[in-house]
């Protein structure tokens, strides 16, 4: 089967990539097919999505690496309700965070001070940056992963398959049952945004009847 022209003319740019995730960083090689920033207007937490394609070392046909990133320059008052930090002093803050020091924002909630009138050991709590990744090894993997979270349709919370619902006190469900799962928001400005150069993702998104 001939390759469609647009992706056979980017795969002479395979580059290795080395990527941050929760534990030790992925090391795969493809390319980027697509990056959308879904930020919020205040710039103080938004995620961006990058999507890759992916050759898999065992030589396997190329899938795709979906790759999240969680920015937050947000920093907390020490202790404070908020809750969401790791606690750093100032001057180590660069340490708990890869966001650039100039960029940091007292949390608008517990008001902590401007770093640069903090003293160098004064503790205060950095909100972490997230990532999140998924390999798929094909387009139905792909979409099912810019999905909605699965849940249950009739009590609207977590897949709860085996058992009768927990998940908070006064749900008693027993009948799980899974809930239509449309693309989510993110997902579809990414979807929109990629398909061009992905002419077999069209293909199989026609099939599924993906619409945006
Ligand atoms: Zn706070
Ligand atoms: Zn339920
Ligand atoms: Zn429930």
């Amino acid at each position: 089967m001939e390759k469609p022209v647009t992706e056979a003319a980017v795969e002479m740019t395979i580059q290795n990539f080395v990527l941050p995730t929760r534990d030790r960083p992925i090391d795969f090689d493809g390319w980027l097919v697509g990056e959308l920033d879904n930020g919020g207007g205040d710039r103080l937490r938004w995620a961006v999505l990058q999507l890759y394609r992916w050759q898999p070392a065992d030589g396997g046909p190329l899938g795709y690496i979906l790759y999240t990133i969680g920015h937050s320059v947000v920093y907390h008052v020490l202790d404070s309700a908020c809750g969401k930090g790791v606690v750093t002093t100032v001057a180590d803050i660069e340490d708990a965070t890869p966001e650039a020091y100039e960029d940091l924002e007292p949390c608008p909630d517990c008001h902590p001070m401007e770093l640069d009138d903090m003293d160098p050991d004064e503790e205060v709590e950095m909100e972490e940056v997230w990532y999140k990744l998924v390999q798929c090894r094909t387009d139905e993997d792909l979409l099912l992963a810019l999905r909605k979270e699965a849940k249950c349709k009739n009590c609207f919370h977590r897949p709860h398959p085996e058992h009768r619902c927990s998940q908070v006190s006064s749900c008693a469900c027993e009948d799980y049952q899974e809930a239509p799962r449309p693309i989510s928001s993110p997902g579809a400005r990414l979807l929109h945004l990629v398909r061009p150069r992905l002419p077999n993702l069209i293909e199989t998104m026609n099939e599924q009847k993906v619409r945006l």
